[in-house]
């Protein structure tokens, strides 16, 4: 669904991560986190349907390394050659195939290891269509996992650093940081949210924020 203008929203199936698209005036695309191997056929059934076409996209950005996330990319970059952007912190796992750090050694057992084209610096700014990211490096979930925040139309997409009721990521994989995520947590409650877009579960249209203040007071009392 179009949850903003120029942004869809796929919600993950089964153990795929959710996958955002962001439109230009041209139809190309840019998509957020690809879900495992499996997402990749209700995404490009999903980009056929909304009259665009998988030959159009252009670029995909990854939150963080893990394969529910990344599990995709290989195949998508083979197909379409999009531009492969990832966090400057963790790229070399993709680029090496890194079982332990995608989690790959906990699930399937086996990671393709992909280029990565542009290696994300913290408060770059990824401009696509009508929307300016900055880049957010917001370690705890994995310590390169990145959020991207359109100040002007309100809009974070958030990776596995914060989801919507208050709930946040789990720190107990490889490079996880309890400490790290409150951190992380406290500063993306200072943030005017009002469209909050995670990685999984559901998405949220509206007072985005709170449900990051919620995951930051909640994360005080367990983590
Ligand atoms: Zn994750």
């Amino acid at each position: 669904m179009e949850i903003t203008k120029n942004i869809h929203f796929i919600e993950g199936r089964g153990f795929d991560s959710n996958m955002y698209l962001i439109l230009n005036e041209k139809k190309e695309i840019t998509l957020i986190d690809t879900g495992a191997d499996e997402g990749r056929h209700y995404l490009i059934d999903y980009i056929k349907e909304i009259g665009c076409s998988p030959e159009n996209l252009k670029n995909i950005v990854l939150t963080h390394v893990h394969i529910d996330h990344s599990g995709g990319l290989a195949y998508l970059v083979k197909k379409f050659k999009p531009v492969v952007h990832v966090c400057e912190i963790e790229a070399y796992a993709i680029e090496e195939g890194d079982l332990e750090l995608t989690l790959a050694s906990m699930f399937s057992g086996y990671f393709d290891g992909v280029h990565v084209d542009h290696c994300l610096k913290e408060h770059e700014i990824f401009s696509f269509g009508r929307h300016n990211f900055e880049v957010l490096v917001t370690p705890g979930h994995t310590k390169g996992s990145i959020c991207l925040f359109d100040k002007k139309e309100k809009v974070l997409i958030s990776g596995d650093t914060v989801f919507a009721d208050g709930s946040f990521g789990r720190v107990d994989f490889p490079t996880g940081d309890a400490g790290q995520l409150q951190g992380s947590l406290d500063f993306l409650a200072t943030l005017d949210v009002e469209i909050l877009l995670p990685g999984h579960m559901r998405a949220v249209q509206k007072d985005g924020r709170k449900h990051i203040k919620a995951a930051a007071r909640l994360a005080t009392s367990m983590i």
